[in-house]
């Protein structure tokens, strides 16, 4: 890949000219929806419903080499369709999830009881609708250069397309209008702030399924509508609305429910083809439902109780088309993205012929080693890099939505704890039992955990991040400078796919379309990402 150099960042701005810019970005975010609501006061139930504040931001847009920018969208494809085969890979998900990882992991025990209940009683919906973001990070690899390598790939509720998108509208208004007060030449021009076209890939991904439903299912009366399962008290909610407002103006109406209201009577399957229904109060009794789209679910918070795993099971049990279903959600786990890096799997997957070999070559040089820790030969290498060098890796469980990792020098005594509990339990296992089967032939704690190299982002760029809520009346005081940051650029793909067919590996692609970008910044010394969660701010790549 291109040896790429980063400009020195941020350009220097005096404090004038920082309090312009800084008013100037923040009236826009305020007028162009890029909002949260409020963050909930102490001892309150959920955030106010009445006022929003605009999301954290990024003053200046960040520089990104346009060649491993353009890499990363040229990625998208390939993704969308390999992930669109492992979900309907049913002898993959059950080495790789369906082993190991239910004996210690409850959440994903959970999700993976409703798929195998589902596969069992025979799925009434063959489509499935992913809506992915592969998420990188700018490596400085000794040897060739800067790379980008990819983080994750999320399968479930990714967010912030729509944010992302005024986000960059925001940036390209500042170099238009401001020329960034010409502190930078790679800032006068608002062709360097590439569009982003997040927002309609996934409203068109949306939109595609909606109409696949509709073609094939006939549904008599009202037009069915697209159901978003969301979380109660959720503070991203216009990133969730502005994708609804889009869907309606292509005449799709959208209806938003927790897992809570659509428990009980909530929601209901009709009939053998199971069509769902859903009625809620206070809106229009039992309207048909073409589309599930998930933002929530991801997270054992999500479910305190049978009653939401009930709800989930009945969702997928149903005709609706699901974004994701439960299969691609188990795709995306980082136990899937381990397994992706043991040689020969992508060759397996893909076949390794032709087109299919540049294809393999290019996804195969956008991964970072990983390894599993169970006791295979490059599980013993891993736990061996583990104790060795920690300060290479991190230590991740199959989670989502940020602040589950163990980083470093952590990740030692968070092994040995595991073996301890292991221990223990084999102690109180083989206690009594005739086989005395004891703690070293049972799945280990840490088998559901998967240790991956840390990349390592080049130094040398900063940012003045802005975040509202500090009620200051002075412009510019919130534009707060940090001095070394990393961006993590998101890559959005849609792709609506029906299993079983005649297609390369078993899958007709329906719909698939990639496009649209994310870019977080945050401050180096936070080893976790998320925006939501407060450890970093929406920025936009700004190419050099
Ligand atoms: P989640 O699904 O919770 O978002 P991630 O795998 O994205 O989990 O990890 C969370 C954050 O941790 C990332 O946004 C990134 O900042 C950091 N991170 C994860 N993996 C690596 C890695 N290999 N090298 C450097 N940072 C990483
Ligand atoms: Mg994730
Ligand atoms: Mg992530």
């Amino acid at each position: 890949m291109a040896t790429a150099r980063l400009p020195q960042w941020p350009p220097k701005a005096n404090e004038a000219q920082l309090a312009y810019l800084s008013q100037t970005a923040t009236d826009y975010a305020l007028s162009h929806s890029i909002l949260y609501r409020p963050p909930v006061p102490a001892g309150s139930a959920g955030p106010a419903l009445d006022s929003a504040i605009h999301a954290p931001l990024a003053l200046f847009p960040s520089p990104f080499p346009r060649s491993l920018y353009a890499a990363s969208q040229a990625l998208q494809p390939l993704y969308n369709a390999l992930y669109a085969r492992i979900s309907t890979d049913d002898a993959l998900l059950t080495r790789v999830i369906g082993g190991s990882v239910i004996q210690v992991d409850d959440f994903q025990k959970a999700l993976w009881d409703i798929y195998t209940a589902v596969r069992k009683e025979g799925a009434v919906q063959k489509l499935h609708l992913g809506l992915f973001r592969s998420d990188y990070l700018l490596h400085e690899d000794p040897e060739q250069g800067l790379q980008i390598k990819q983080v994750e790939l999320n399968t479930i509720s990714s967010s912030f397309g729509a944010l992302c998108t005024r986000v960059a509208d925001m940036h390209r208004y500042l170099a238009q209008t401001t020329g960034f007060c010409n502190v930078s030449p790679h800032l006068t021009n608002a062709a360097n702030i590439p569009r982003n076209e997040a927002l309609d890939t996934l409203v068109d991904g949306l939109s595609a399924a909606h109409t696949a439903y509709v073609v094939s299912h006939k549904p008599e009366g009202t037009a069915p509508v697209v159901l978003f399962v969301v979380q109660d008290g959720e503070r991203n909610v216009f990133d969730q609305r502005l994708i609804e407002y889009g869907l309606s103006e292509r005449g799709i109406k959208v209806q938003r429910a927790t897992f809570d209201q659509l428990s009980g009577n909530g929601a209901v399957l009709e009939g053998p083809e199971r069509r769902l229904l859903v009625s809620l109060p206070g809106q229009t009794p039992s309207q048909e439902i073409s589309v599930v789209y998930f933002r929530a679910g991801y997270s054992p918070a999500d479910y305190p109780g049978a009653a939401q795993w009930a709800t989930r099971l009945l969702l997928e049990r149903s005709l609706a088309i699901k974004c994701p279903t439960v299969a691609l959600q188990l795709a995306g786990a980082k136990k899937v993205q381990q397994v992706l890096c043991e040689p020969n799997l992508l060759e397996s997957l893909l076949g390794s012929s032709g087109d299919n070999n540049t294809a393999i070559q290019q996804l195969r040089a956008s991964f970072m080693d990983m390894y599993p820790l169970d006791s295979s030969e490059l599980g013993k290498k891993g736990l061996a890099l583990a104790q060795t060098t920690p300060e290479d890796f991190v230590m991740k469980p199959q989670r989502e939505g940020g602040g589950n990792n163990i980083y470093r020098a952590d990740i030692p005594p968070a092994l040995a704890a595991m073996d301890a509990r292991d221990a223990a339990k084999g102690a109180t296992a083989g206690a009594g039992t005739e086989t005395g089967a004891g703690a070293d032939s049972a799945v280990k704690e840490r088998e559901g955990y998967i240790l991956m190299r840390l990349i390592r982002p080049p130094a040398g760029t900063g940012n003045h991040l802005i975040r509202a809520g500090l009620g200051s009346a002075t412009p510019g005081e919130s534009a707060i400078l940090a001095p070394d940051v990393i961006s993590e650029l998101g890559a959005f793909g849609a792709v609506l796919f029906r299993e079983g067919q005649s297609g390369p590996g078993g899958v007709d692609i329906v719909h698939e379309k990639s496009g649209g970008h994310l870019l977080r910044t945050k401050a180096r010394e936070s080893d976790e990402g998320g925006v939501a969660v407060g450890y970093s701010v929406i920025d936009s790549p700004v190419l050099v």
